[in-house]
């Protein structure tokens, strides 16, 4: 334990008898008296890890947990959501935006603190520009990171690392990127970083990668690495299907090599791409993907218990059912057995003339006589309705309903696990996150202290 850690909990345990005689400060909230006296793991976190399941209401971790269960046993087994449940958070936007947020004013609220209008990117209701979680802990000198599945330039990661009044501004996003000294940025979004700009970035000492296999060649630095000319592929139908745990283990590898710590973002982006399509075996395979990356960091964790790593969803999205049609079931052998995405599936069917046996093959199930001739009529509309028409099949036959092509405004859940982790215990608003997160930052040094 270094001098300074030392020198925090001391602090630390004055805070927590202050406590007691009643001026409790956030922080001090977080941990008992002996806990911060005794415990052998630092009481607050040197490095911070921010994921968030796009549009990953409570029904999508609920639906993974049973989309997983081994029906082979008793017992219905535990996610890694469930091992590292610990409180809610309202999502709502600022009032002028009503109960349902979007993704930009929920990010905007997870980064800085404060609540704005749906469609801000860290600017309040006045489109004056708030300072971000990434941004105070540059300023304080550790490095900063964000793995995403979107384009990296995408309202959530955008939000974190820039200002903007509008998310759809994503050549000025990108292009901000520039003077924001973030040291890690994986995901994808080529389309909106041109060559010039690229050539910027190289300028200012970062790697530049357009291939995924390229990550490995990666051992320090600042990296820019964008792999796919807007978001990254499905997982399902993806040859890798661990980009995003193996985008999470690369920039803690590379953020690990900073003294002072680091703020790191992870989005599994997709979950809410396929709940706007209303698209259960898609988003199923996103789930899956974003809890394996939840479980590269909880891994990590466990080697740096200096390590706090806070989990949450900017919002629910598509009003995803667990059962529907007045059954009293759900039927996730329907949905395990499906191979691909119905985008993938669609596609498949339109250019075979042996359509309807590749679609059970990708289905893993064959549609009875009245299933093939609604199929067959959406094959003669084309790929949109084709797709739409499998992804209706696959609902009927599990029992998995939507209710919107959008967001919903349900409370959404929170995950985490390492110092301070106690602190975001029950519930919450999702600005009161954000501020959790930036009172657990370093604080600034005094003169004299920086002088040693
Ligand atoms: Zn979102």
């Amino acid at each position: 334990m270094g001098a300074t850690q030392k020198m925090t909990i001391f602090k630390l345990c004055i805070l927590a008898g202050a406590a007691l005689v009643g001026t409790m400060s956030v922080a001090a909230q977080a941990m008992t008296p002996a806990q911060t006296m005794l415990g052998d793991a630092p009481s607050v976190p040197k490095n911070i890890v921010i994921m968030i399941g796009d549009g990953m209401g409570p029904a999508y971790t609920s639906a993974y947990r049973y989309y997983k269960d081994n029906p082979d046993t008793q017992e219905i087994e535990q996610t890694v959501f469930d091992r590292l449940l610990v409180g809610t958070s309202s999502t709502y936007p600022a009032r002028v935006s009503g109960y349902v947020t979007d993704s930009a004013a929920a990010a905007t609220a997870l980064a800085t603190g404060v609540k704005s209008y749906n469609g801000a990117i860290s600017v309040d209701i006045n489109k004056q520009t708030i300072p971000t979680i990434m941004e105070k802990a540059k300023a304080l000198g550790l490095a900063t990171g964000v793995a995403v599945t979107s384009q990296i330039n995408h309202a959530t990661p955008a939000a974190f690392l820039s200002h903007n009044e509008s998310r759809s501004n994503y050549d000025a996003l990108a292009k901000s990127y520039l003077t924001t000294d973030t040291d890690v940025m994986l995901g994808g979004g080529k389309k909106y970083f041109p060559v010039s700009l690229i050539e910027k970035f190289q300028a200012k000492g970062y790697q530049y990668l357009s291939d995924f296999n390229q990550l490995d060649s990666i051992k320090q630095g600042k990296v820019i690495g964008l792999f796919a000319n807007v978001q990254l592929p499905w997982a399902i139908d993806d040859n890798d299907k661990n980009k995003l745990s193996k985008m999470t283990a690369k920039a803690l590898e590379l953020l690990s090599q900073h003294d002072k710590g680091f703020v790191l973002l992870i989005e599994g982006s997709l979950i809410d791409w396929a709940g706007h399509n209303n698209d259960i075996v898609t988003a199923m395979g996103e789930m899956e993907e974003f809890a394996n990356a939840i479980e590269v960091v909880e891994q990590y964790i466990r080697n740096n218990d200096n390590t706090l790593m806070l989990v949450t969803a900017d919002h629910n999205t598509g009003g995803l059912s667990i059962g529907a049609n007045g059954e009293y079931s759900w039927n996730t052998s329907i949905i395990r057995g499906v191979q691909a995405s119905p985008d993938f599936i669609a596609n498949d069917a339109l250019i075979h003339d042996d359509w309807l046996a590749r679609v059970s093959l990708n289905l893993g199930f064959e549609p009875n006589e009245d299933e093939a001739s609604q199929l067959a009529r959406a094959r003669m509309q084309g790929k949109e309705v084709m797709t739409t028409s499998i992804k209706h099949l696959i609902d009927s036959r599990s029992n998995t309903g939507w209710t919107t092509g959008g967001h919903t405004g349900v409370d959404v859940q929170v995950f985490a696990t390492g110092p301070a982790a106690s602190l975001f215990a029950g519930y919450q608003d999702n600005t009161d996150i954000a501020n959790k997160l930036i009172s657990l930052l370093p604080k600034a040094k005094s003169k004299s202290q920086s002088n040693k």
